[in-house]
């Protein structure tokens, strides 16, 4: 699934990088600076770099997915 990254600092200081389903993935040149997600109308990541075609099961314990994103999608794991 094509999705872009967001570093999150989580309550313990560490940094997580949440992924977010792109939403419009067909408007990405590769080199925007802003991605819309499909968890919102209005935010976006402006985080620099292409969309990256993620698996749903990450293999990074400091990766995750936004479940917002998932939950919109009703993405399952089969
Ligand atoms: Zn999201
Ligand atoms: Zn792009």
């Amino acid at each position: 699934m094509l999705a872009v990254q967001e570093r999150v600092r989580a309550e313990d200081g560490t940094t997580v990088l949440v992924w977010h389903k792109a939403a419009q993935p067909e408007q990405c040149n590769g080199e925007c600076d802003f991605h819309p997600i499909a968890c919102s109308d209005t935010e976006g990541t402006t985080a620099p770099g292409p969309l990256r075609d993620v698996p749903l099961r990450l293999k990074q314990q400091d990766e995750r997915w936004c479940t917002d994103c998932l939950a919109g999608d009703r993405v399952t794991e089969e």
